[in-house]
């Protein structure tokens, strides 16, 4: 592992530690090499300056003695110069004449070769000063010349040892380098401590989130700010939800007062805390800060925990004793996921046998959405529809699937309502109101089966009459009476047959259905009722529609409302108007975007349009009593949108009345 890793890999705590180290060891380090520099230099010049005066005092006494040429005097004089302390730091004194020969000197060995010119003076200068090596010592040589008058009688050159600086500086890098030691080892400490501090309630955060996040809620936090609102402000107000809140600082407290005196959620009333005393304490110190907001972020888990446990019971109870079949489907395969008892017991499987099997397996279902066909916010609704229970028999359902999250997966909840009774009840009613059209045809029912009977009764007679008068019946004659008693009975059949399909209750599944035949075999019922009434029927049927998906029975019976109301209605105003009205029922059909439009328009009373609202309510109806039940419209609302369809009233009142119906063509 590379340092860098190394120090990356470092705890917090041994970061903050060891960079603070590092900071005061470099501040250290340039601070010493700033102030050696410092002392250098102005030592350096010191030296030079006391060199410059030692020389002049010298120059000015030694004066007198060079013009008397007194040697022993110069010597002594130069030699009392280097008394006392000053003989560490003047290495040498010695003295030239104007022809820079050496007069005296400090030496006791012989004179160095080459000193007397390694630092001659500049004519002009008042001084010279030279850094020397002097056997081996390095030495500032410091010349400065003897006047006499504008005359210069020669010059005194001092050496300056430069190590004496050296020896000083080495004096105070010890003093210097002990106090940094000190001041290092002091720091070193601190930022040991700074560390901790820092970096102690960042573990006990990070301790305390391991265990949350373990799902762990009852630890006790105890990173608390301490910091309570009632001691800071001297409140007592007991009943503050905040007075006793334990370790959650005030701020965060539902229901506490906010600086304005108003009770409001924390991300609220943040505002109006800002100025709040207790806040601002509350927030100075970051570590302090970030416990608190830790503490409410563990409170607000705990608490959603809690409501979400909560829901959780409910939903269960609710999913396991609903009353309806409830299945969790994966979204992909429909493969069902979870069923609620209820399903079990409705479709006959156990819940081992209905996990994994797709949801199809018990009916038909689609995700509109997925299919493009598009929904509510993606919730499918199927009404009545066929689903299979285990045993194989048929239940009626109406679908309510909304998509959802099941854990990770994509799911979507299905509620499979039972309606069986309901139908059942419906195709009751359905069929007590066919029985009554029934019965209400029953007079022209009467007269169209009079027909062929009167038929095949004249035929009889007439081949009773020939018997029992002993003649022969003519071969050719025989044939054609045969064929009429025959034609007429399989006429009368087939008017029972029309009787019985209409009388039939219809089965459940829908099917392709023609409306242009379903008109037909209508009228092929009460045409001839209708034409004994002296009312047209106009038919105006485009063959090139398409079919639409219903149950061909049911929309028959539909057809049959339509035309008997319409009928009803031109009696009714034939009976009030003295005049001949025109009686004309019109039945037009055709197709337009998808749709196929059916109208019966007749010519009777009309709708008022107080009673246009309530036309299709069941039992509402005008007509006399055995005359109308109110149940023709209803049921005939119910069948059009079952299949999809829209029934729309047009008219006004005594003009005629125009019901449209519409069907979307089956794909
Ligand atoms: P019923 O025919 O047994 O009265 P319906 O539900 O078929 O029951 O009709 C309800 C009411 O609607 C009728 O009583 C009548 O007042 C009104 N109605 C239906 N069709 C027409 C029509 N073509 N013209 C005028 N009124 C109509």
């Amino acid at each position: 592992m590379t340092l860098l890793e190394k120090i990356k890999n470092a705890s917090l705590k041994n970061k903050i530690f060891f960079s603070i180290t590092l900071v005061i060891l470099l501040i250290s380090v340039l601070i010493a090499l700033f102030t050696r520099w410092v002392l250098i230099s102005s030592l350096t010049s010191e030296i030079k300056r006391r060199g410059l005066g030692i020389g002049h005092s010298i120059a000015e006494s030694s004066r007198g003695y060079i013009l008397t040429e007194d040697l022993p005097q110069l010597t002594s004089l130069l030699f009392d110069t280097r008394l006392g302390d000053r003989k560490l730091l003047v290495v040498y004194v010695f003295i030239q004449d104007k022809e820079n020969q050496v007069l005296v000197h400090t030496f006791t060995r012989p004179f160095p070769r080459g000193l007397d010119t390694a630092n001659p003076l500049p004519p002009d200068q008042p001084h010279s000063i030279r850094l020397l090596d002097v056997a081996g010592t390095s030495v500032y040589d410091v010349a400065i010349p003897i006047w006499e008058g504008i005359y210069q009688i020669g010059t005194v050159h001092l050496g300056m040892n430069k190590n004496h600086i050296n020896r000083l500086i080495g004096k105070l890098r010890t003093t210097f380098l002990g106090f940094v030691s000190a001041v290092t080892i002091i720091f070193f400490i601190i930022s040991h401590g700074l560390a901790r501090y820092i970096t102690r309630p960042i573990s006990q955060l990070t301790r305390v989130s391991d265990e949350i996040s373990r799902g762990n809620f009852d630890i006790p936090i105890q990173l608390g700010t301490g910091l309570h609102c009632r001691t800071v402000k001297s409140c007592r107000q007991k009943g503050c939800p905040a007075y006793d809140g334990g370790d959650l600082p005030c701020w965060y407290v539902e229901g506490t007062f906010s600086g304005d005196g108003t009770v409001r959620p924390f991300a609220e009333k943040r505002e109006s805390c800002i100025q709040c005393p207790v806040y601002k304490m509350g927030v100075r110190d970051e570590v302090r800060q970030l416990a608190s907001s830790f503490i409410n972020m563990a409170h607000r888990i705990k608490e959603s925990q809690a409501r979400l446990q909560e829901s959780e019971v409910k939903y269960r109870s609710l999913f396991n004793r609903g009353p309806s079949p409830i299945f969790v489907l994966e979204r992909d395969q429909y493969r069902i996921l979870d069923a609620n008892p209820r399903a079990e017991e409705v479709f006959g499987y156990t819940q081992k046998e209905l996990k994994g099997m797709p949801f199809t397996d018990l009916g038909p279902f689609e995700d509109t959405d997925r299919a493009g066909g598009g929904n509510k916010g993606g919730e499918i609704v199927i009404s009545r529809v066929q689903y299979l229970k285990k045993d194989g028999s048929p239940i009626h359902v109406n679908v309510h699937a909304i998509p959802a999250r099941y854990g990770d997966v994509k799911a979507i909840i299905v509620a499979a309502t039972d309606i069986s009774e309901m139908v059942e009840k419906d195709s009751q009613l359905i069929q007590a109101s066919k029985m009554t059209t029934l019965g209400e045809m029953s007079a022209g029912i009467a007269h169209e089966v009079n027909q062929p009977l009167n038929a095949i009764k004249m035929g009889s007679e007439f081949l009773e009459f020939m018997a029992e008068s002993g003649r022969d019946i003519p071969e050719t004659d025989l044939t054609a009476v045969v064929r009429e008693i025959s034609g007429q009975v399989d006429r009368a059949a087939a008017i029972i047959q029309r009787l019985r399909d209409f009388g039939r209750k219809s089965d459940f599944t829908k099917d392709r259905v023609q409306i242009n035949r379903c008109v037909k075999s209508v009228l092929n019922i009460i045409g001839r009722q209708l034409a004994l009434q002296n009312i047209n029927v106009e038919l105006e049927l485009d063959d090139r529609i398409g079919p639409v998906m219903a149950h061909g029975n049911r929309i028959e019976q539909v057809i049959f409302n339509l035309i008997t109301n319409a009928r009803d209605a031109i009696n009714q105003r034939q009976e009030k108007e003295e005049a001949p009205v025109d009686q004309t029922i019109r039945i037009t059909s055709g197709q337009r975007d998808g749709h196929v439009r059916l109208t019966v328009a007749d010519t009777g009373v009309g709708i008022p349009d107080a009673v246009k609202s309530r036309i299709f309510e069941a039992f509402f109806t005008t007509k006399k009593m055995g005359e109308g039940m109110g149940l023709g419209l209803s049921i005939t609302s119910e069948i059009v949108e079952d299949s999809g369809g829209t029934i729309q009233i047009d008219g006004v009142p005594e003009g005629g009345t125009t019901f449209t119906l519409t069907f979307p063509v089956a794909g």
